[in-house]
């Protein structure tokens, strides 16, 4: 297994490096209160980083998982809210356009992507169904060359932003998760309202909104049937991509506390000369290394689509392992860790999100024991080390 970056991806993971540095990480604190980092998503969009998973054919780069989590893992280091907004034109809404869209709509949507014109939003919870997508309220209703759209989505990052909603819904009252498909909604449609807003402890706003007979073109219906588990093939890159950004968090937190200790004297010493903390600090980095090890093993699995379970672990690993190595660094800077005026605690509150967005860890466990349980019925070695696989395109 090679582990080693391309000279394309060293470049890629540079300039991304250097802008998130300089000019991210000083304003990210302007981000916490719900305002859109256009400011930010523009620098990115003028490097290309937007059109990642965009097709080449669209003037994406369409990156494979692996670059991709490699660049959001350097803006996480600075920019918890900057990250999660890039996730957005990364990640599965993206994908579902790319590959499930009829041409019109691709040629048109997806240049915007790319330029930074177009927000996307992915709307899959409601109300009183989160994890249990089963549960789905909201329909579509097929009529002819119409679809109409009726029902309410919650939790939803960007509404207020985004140019096109990707929408994950039931199809003609059909039942389960096979009655599932996905339609596309532009936010000028008849009908469609955002209703309420939550300010969240990550600093970014979640959104509910309404479809009140929204009327589609019929070509706006993108996943007729079996959505479901086209969705959760496109996820399993989501479970990527988003303990990508745990490891980011990780990582800036980890290097703002490397500076505090040297800075911060006590008792006449450095905190940072103190066996306790020189073990915290040891630790921290312990704990990024080995969960970036998993990630990246995740990601390479990636053909195209990751394994399932090894995108599980990885996701559990990451979102779990910020949460204690963004704790620490505050710990690390005391009463001040604690405060708006540090990074630290930022970083801390974006990381709170890994756990919950993306599969939740109690879901991903569960899936993660479904397969030990399998493996034991059919005689599978899951310890081979060569019985992974990525999934295919579920087409
Ligand atoms: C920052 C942020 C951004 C988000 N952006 C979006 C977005 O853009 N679009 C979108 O559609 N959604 C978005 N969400 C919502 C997110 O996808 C959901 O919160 C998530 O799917 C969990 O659903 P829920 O909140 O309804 O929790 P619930 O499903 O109600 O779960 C509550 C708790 O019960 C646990 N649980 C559920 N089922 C089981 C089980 N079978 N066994 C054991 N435990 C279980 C869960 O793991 C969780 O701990 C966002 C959430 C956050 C925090």
């Amino acid at each position: 297994m090679d582990f080693q970056l391309t000279d394309q991806q060293r470049r890629m993971v540079a300039a991304v490096r250097d802008l998130a540095q300089s000019e991210f990480k000083t304003g990210a604190r302007k981000y916490m209160d719900g305002t859109f980092p256009w400011d930010n998503m523009k620098k990115l969009a003028a490097i290309g980083v937007l059109g990642m998973s965009v097709p080449e054919a669209y003037g994406g780069l369409g990156l494979p998982v692996f670059d991709t989590a490699l660049v959001l893992e350097e803006i996480a280091k600075t920019c918890y809210v900057t990250a999660m907004a890039t996730l957005g034109e990364a990640g599965v809404q993206t994908r579902v356009i790319a590959k499930y869209a009829p041409e019109s709509i691709r040629a048109r949507i997806l240049p915007k992507v790319v330029s930074g014109d177009c927000i996307l939003a992915v709307c899959m919870t409601e109300p009183h169904a989160g994890t249990d997508v089963a549960n789905y309220r909201t329909n579509a209703t097929v009529k002819g060359d119409r679809v109409i759209l009726n029902g309410c989505k919650t939790l939803i990052s960007r509404a207020r932003e985004a140019g096109m909603f990707v929408i994950f819904t039931r199809i003609d009252g059909r039942p389960g998760r096979e009655g599932i498909g996905c339609v596309l909604l532009e936010p000028d449609t008849a009908g469609f309202e955002v209703t309420g807003t939550y300010h969240t402890m990550g600093g970014e706003d979640l959104h509910e909104i309404q479809f009140n007979g929204c009327e589609l073109p019929i070509e706006n219906l993108v996943i007729r049937e079996d959505g479901f588990r086209k969705l959760l093939t496109a996820f399993n890159t989501q479970r990527c991509l988003n303990p990508s950004i745990s490891l980011g968090l990780a990582e800036g937190a980890f290097d703002e506390a490397r500076t505090y200790v040297k800075d911060r004297t006590v008792f006449g010493k450095a905190i940072g000369n103190f066996q306790g903390n020189r073990w915290k600090l040891a630790e921290m980095y312990r704990e990024i290394e080995a969960a970036r090890s998993i990630l990246y093993r995740a990601c390479m699995t990636a053909n195209p689509f990751p394994d399932p379970l090894m995108a599980a672990i990885a996701k559990i690993t990451c979102n779990e392992m910020a949460l204690r190595v963004t704790s620490e660094a505050i710990q690390l800077h005391g009463g001040f860790g604690f405060t708006d005026e540090y990074a630290v605690s930022r970083l801390y509150r974006g990381a709170r999100y890994g756990t919950l967005g993306g599969g939740t860890t109690e879901t991903l466990r569960d899936l993660i024991g479904r397969r030990i349980m399998e493996a034991g019925e059919s005689g599978e070695d899951l310890l081979a080390y060569d019985m992974l696989g990525g999934g295919d395109d579920a087409s």
